[in-house]
């Protein structure tokens, strides 16, 4: 049986920054990827983030496929066919240290891939693990469905994403629940870069991105996207299972229906769809994080829950835990300690890092959005109508305008759970 020091168990942001940093520690890494090559079954929006991925690739920017930074961040608050929406727009941030780039994973993550390499990692593709090797309790490599497949190694890294498989065969992770993933959908639609440009008023090169609540989902918990790509659009909706299964929705309903929106008819216009993807997203957050490492064992990125959803943060969340993964298991191969006590480290610096931090501040988000599912319909409609009576100049008095929004709005929630809803909010997200 071939022996590693740390195997790998998936290539996706997650995966390769474990790989990256153990290998650049001098261990003998090896990731394995069920993928022709990694990238090809990844998906996401895709915004990635800039700090996180210097971290662990210094200056990636200069040779990195990426498709354009990220210089406006637009929301909007879809009902009917109207739209309630701000932006913040810092022309700066096309220039280095830029705060977040779009990208294509299928690209991207191939990159990473080879950075991998270049630090010293071997990458086996078309490859799937199985489960984890055992001599008694203590975990000393992976089964993989190939012959003669079983690889050694000292630590094993679970970076498969949200299907934790592994993770709950090695019980870590429990099986996933309904109320804690999102499915999304995601097209790709080639249009002409000065099309791209001209609807988006960007400078040559620069990128933006829209994110879409209310209508995008039929009033269900989630979001939908439309991101700037150097000649593509990426569009996207997702929403929580659960509700999507009560509603009698499927995703793609949902982005058919996005796309009729007059507003974001006009700006794929032309466009021509170039692939179609699926995949699911983990949103249970901080109370469904599994138990993070075991005897030789560190699960990292999705299939420990990190994701902030309400940020649109996945791919920074993962890249950081993979790295100080890899970091860790360098470390203790080092001090030829890979016990239990010696890999408490990863949980120490994660719990010390933005991502627990974060995870932590919105823990109770996620089931006041569920349990409040007016809150994607009604605020909506009463956001879009008080917009319409401000901007209407039709001679009323602005006093009597004021009035009306106020006696239109208590029609719609009452006074009481108005400030029950402002309450709620200010406890879930404070
Ligand atoms: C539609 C959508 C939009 C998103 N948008 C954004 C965004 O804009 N910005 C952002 O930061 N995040 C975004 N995310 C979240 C982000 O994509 C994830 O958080 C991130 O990809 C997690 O990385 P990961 O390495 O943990 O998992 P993944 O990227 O899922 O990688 C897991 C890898 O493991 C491989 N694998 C799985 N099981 C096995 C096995 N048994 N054997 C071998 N290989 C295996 C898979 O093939 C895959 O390559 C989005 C997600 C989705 C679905």
């Amino acid at each position: 049986m071939e022996k590693f020091d740390v195997i790998v168990v998936g290539g996706g942001p997650a995966g390769l920054s474990a790989a990256i940093s153990a290998a650049k520690a001098g261990v003998r890494t090896c990731v394995i990827e069920r993928g022709d090559y990694p990238g090809t079954k990844n998906i996401m929006g895709g915004v990635l983030y800039t700090k996180s991925t210097e971290a662990v690739v210094p200056e990636f920017w200069r040779e990195a496929p990426l498709e354009r930074p990220v210089i406006e961040q637009r929301y909007g608050i879809l009902s009917g066919d109207e739209i309630v929406s701000m932006a913040y727009r810092d022309p700066s941030w096309d220039q280095p240290p830029y705060n977040a780039h779009t990208v294509l994973r299928v690209k991207f993550d191939r990159w990473l891939a080879q950075q991998a390499e270049k630090a010293g990692a071997l990458i086996i593709t078309e490859t799937v693990v199985e489960d984890l090797l055992y001599d008694g309790d203590e975990v000393i490599g992976v089964h993989t469905g190939r012959s003669e497949g079983d690889l050694g190694a000292k630590v094993v890294i679970l970076a498969e994403g949200v299907n934790n498989f592994i993770a709950q065969k090695a019980g870590l992770a429990k099986p996933l629940k309904a109320e804690n993933v999102a499915v999304a959908v995601k097209e790709i639609i080639s249009l002409p870069t000065e099309k791209i440009e001209d609807r988006f008023c960007l400078e040559p090169g620069q990128g933006a991105t829209i994110e879409l609540f209310g209508d995008s989902t039929q009033g269900m918990v989630g979001t939908a996207f439309i991101y700037t790509n150097k000649d593509s659009l990426s569009i996207g909706v997702g929403a929580l299972i659960k509700p999507l299964i009560s509603a009698k929705w499927t995703p793609n309903d949902l982005l058919d229906a996005l796309k009729a929106k007059p507003y974001v008819k006009r700006l794929l216009q032309g466009g021509e769809i170039k692939e179609y993807l699926a995949h699911m997203i983990p949103e249970g957050g901080y109370n469904a994080i599994p138990k993070l490492y075991r005897q030789g064992v560190m699960v990292v990125g999705d299939t420990a829950m990190f994701v902030n959803g309400l940020h649109r943060e996945g791919s920074n969340l993962a890249m950081t835990s993979g790295k100080i993964a890899g970091e860790v298991a360098a470390q203790a191969i080092k001090i030829g300690d890979v016990s239990e006590r010696s890999l408490n480290h990863y949980d120490d610096r994660v719990r010390d890092s933005f991502i627990i931090k974060d995870l932590h501040k919105y823990r109770k988000t996620g089931e006041f959005l569920e349990s409040n599912p007016h809150l994607f319909k009604v605020y909506p409609e009463i956001a879009s109508k008080a917009m319409k009576k401000f901007f209407t100049a039709d001679e009323t008095p602005k006093k009597e305008v004021q009035k009306q929004i106020m006696k239109m709005a208590f029609e719609k929630r009452s006074k009481r759970e108005l400030l029950g809803d402002i309450f709620s909010a200010w406890r879930a997200f404070k």
